[in-house]
């Protein structure tokens, strides 16, 4: 990928195609009065513009909870054929459920020979109900570490079944850091993301990032008004190396993410990291392009 003229890559976005919404579900409704916005079918080619115009590189994430919910996920493919069509601005990432076992180990190798895939994720530990460090699933963490696959995680308080009696049977105890950091801990060449500013666990979350060279932070999902002053500050120090950009569009926009950003007190070098540098380090991009944008 040449990152001439980029200047951002957001790490976690989701496609609105009618596709990916009926994957979601039940959640589809709940989600949409969760967040209070819409849920209305956008196209690859209106996604793709969005970032285009901005100069960004846009990861798209996939999720498939089959087992649990019942629900068919869209197929990967849309999302290998959807970075195959906008190859200046989409970074594929594929969904797979961990309980698939060996047809989830079978996607992964599919995707990555197929498509070209740099990452596994999302995966949502509460709403696919596993603990990143049951050993049962270590097999696929062997297989994305083999195949050099970044691996994200939501952490931190979910959306999904917020708001709904017994939150749709959602359990919060599986999107607490330290189960990930656990994992991480086993699989020192497998670079983990935990998706979001990881609240109410983000000072777990800071811990693991800054004790683990492998366990990245992405600050989606939370406009950045409504991140933790801790979170700022670590970012803005000590964890600077491994904090990524993400919005997690549509649930955040890129311009209200953007607008509060700015208005945060962060160091400008800092700010480069987080938007670019740091992303295109994980992600294995040439390192020469962005010395010369
Ligand atoms: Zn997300």
């Amino acid at each position: 990928m040449d990152l001439t003229g980029i200047e951002a890559i957001d790490i976690h976005t989701h496609p609105q195609t009618e596709e990916f919404l009926a994957a979601m579900g039940a959640r589809r409704r709940q989600m949409g009065e969760h967040f209070k916005s819409d849920r209305t079918p956008v196209s690859f080619a209106q996604q793709a513009e969005l970032f285009r115009e901005k100069s960004m590189l846009a990861v798209l994430c996939n999720s498939d909870d089959e087992t649990i919910s019942g629900v068919p996920p869209a197929p990967n493919d849309l999302i290998g054929e959807a970075a195959a069509d906008h190859p200046d601005v989409f970074i594929p990432f594929a969904g797979i459920d961990p309980w698939k076992g060996e047809d989830a180990i079978a996607e992964i190798r599919r995707c990555h020979d197929k498509f070209a895939i740099k990452g596994i994720g999302e995966l949502n530990p509460t709403r696919q109900k596993f603990y990143p460090n049951d050993e049962r699933l270590y097999p696929i963490w062997e297989v994305c570490a083999e195949l050099g696959l970044v691996v994200m995680f939501h952490i931190g308080y979910p959306g999904a079944g917020a708001g709904r009696p017994g939150g749709m049977g959602y359990k919060l105890d599986n999107i607490r850091p330290l189960h990930l950091d656990a994992m991480a801990a086993d699989f020192p060449e497998l670079n983990v993301i935990a998706a979001h500013p990881g609240w109410p666990f983000h000072h777990e979350n800071i811990a693991a990032c800054w004790h683990k060279a492998n366990y990245w932070i992405d600050l989606s999902g939370f406009a950045p008004r409504y991140w933790p002053p801790e979170v700022i500050h670590y970012a803005n120090s000590l964890i600077q190396d491994r904090v990524l950009f993400g919005t997690d569009w549509p649930v955040v926009g890129i311009d209200r993410w953007l607008d509060e950003f700015a208005e945060i007190d962060f160091k400008p070098h800092v700010r480069r990291k987080i938007m670019l540098e740091n992303a295109a380090r994980l992600l294995g991009f040439d390192q020469k392009a962005l010395a010369s944008s």
